[in-house]
């Protein structure tokens, strides 16, 4: 029969808030699978509802995953199981990667059906770069745990991308502001919904409007841009390639170099070959 699926475990990307948001390979597996495996099935009840479906639901969530799973597997042995948390990508910041996982190792079929994830659509409307991104998940609630983290962080040349409350939002860009510095911040509040909002700021400048403001309702993601190259003189320019080509051969000391200033490469390997008398 056409509409049977074969045996494994699908992973079903859901919607964050705009039910118009399911994909169509979504709701035509969700359709044709055996059981739905959900966070809270009261949650997904409601998207099945909306989907117009009927199917037997069982709960996977942080406090029996390790007692649901080997059900789970069995079930997905043999025939198709789909695995969807309260909305969004399973997995990311939600259950699912020891099932995965167990999944790999028992030999049952494994697919994806990407779709919705707020991460990745807080990234979209940041206005951040998007070309390196670390996806964190949420901070630490209090300020020491989520200090050290921050210090972890703060080398990275990347974006981050966090998940957050609104009642720890002010909280934490403080925190953002007193370890980062002074970084470009976003907070997208109710992606895809009525409401949907993108605040962008230096974090210092941000921290300090959120605290004499009511804590934003609904959900956040907060997302803070890559560690600004501080501004580099000629003369620091300068003093980086002499001390490059000390240990390097001209073209290598010019990529070096404009690796770590930002200045560019073919410029500097003109200069390089200034100082070391070649031109
Ligand atoms: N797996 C989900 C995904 O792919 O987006 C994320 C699950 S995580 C438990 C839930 C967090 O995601 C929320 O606390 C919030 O920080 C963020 N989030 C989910 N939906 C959102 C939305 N519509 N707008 C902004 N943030 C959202």
């Amino acid at each position: 029969m056409t509409d049977s699926l074969p045996p494994g475990l699908y992973i079903v990307a859901t919607p964050i808030g705009n039910l118009g948001d399911i994909t169509l390979r979504a709701a035509d597996v969700l359709r044709r699978v055996a059981l739905v495996v959900a966070e809270d099935t009261r949650v997904t009840a409601k998207l099945l509802h909306h989907l117009d479906l009927k199917k037997p639901l069982l709960a996977y969530h942080d406090h029996n995953a390790d007692r649901a799973r080997p059900e789970v597997l069995r079930r997905a042995a043999v025939e198709p199981v789909a695995l969807v948390s309260d909305a969004g990508t399973p997995l990311i910041s939600d259950p699912g990667y020891k099932l995965v996982r167990e999944a790999h190792e028992a030999g049952i079929a494994v697919t994806t059906l990407p779709g919705p994830c707020a991460a990745i659509a807080g990234l979209t409307l940041s206005g951040l770069p998007t070309d390196r991104f670390l996806f964190a998940g949420f901070l630490p609630p209090k300020t020491v745990g989520r200090r050290k983290v921050l210090e972890e962080l703060k080398p990275i040349a990347a974006t981050l991308v966090f998940y957050e409350s609104g009642p720890r939002l002010a909280a934490c860009l403080a925190d953002i502001a007193a370890v980062l510095g002074s970084r470009e911040v976003a907070v997208a509040r109710e992606i895809t919904k009525l409401h949907e909002q993108v605040r962008r700021g230096l974090a210092p400048a941000l921290a300090e409007a959120l605290v004499a403001e009511p804590p934003p309702r609904g959900e956040i993601v907060l997302m803070v841009g890559p560690p600004v190259a501080e501004a580099v003189t000629a003369a620091d320019v300068e003093a980086l390639l002499r001390a490059a080509l000390v240990d390097h051969p001209v073209k290598e000391a010019a990529r070096l170099v404009a690796a770590r200033t930002g200045e560019s490469r073919s410029d500097l390997y003109r200069r390089a070959l200034t100082l070391t008398g070649r031109t």
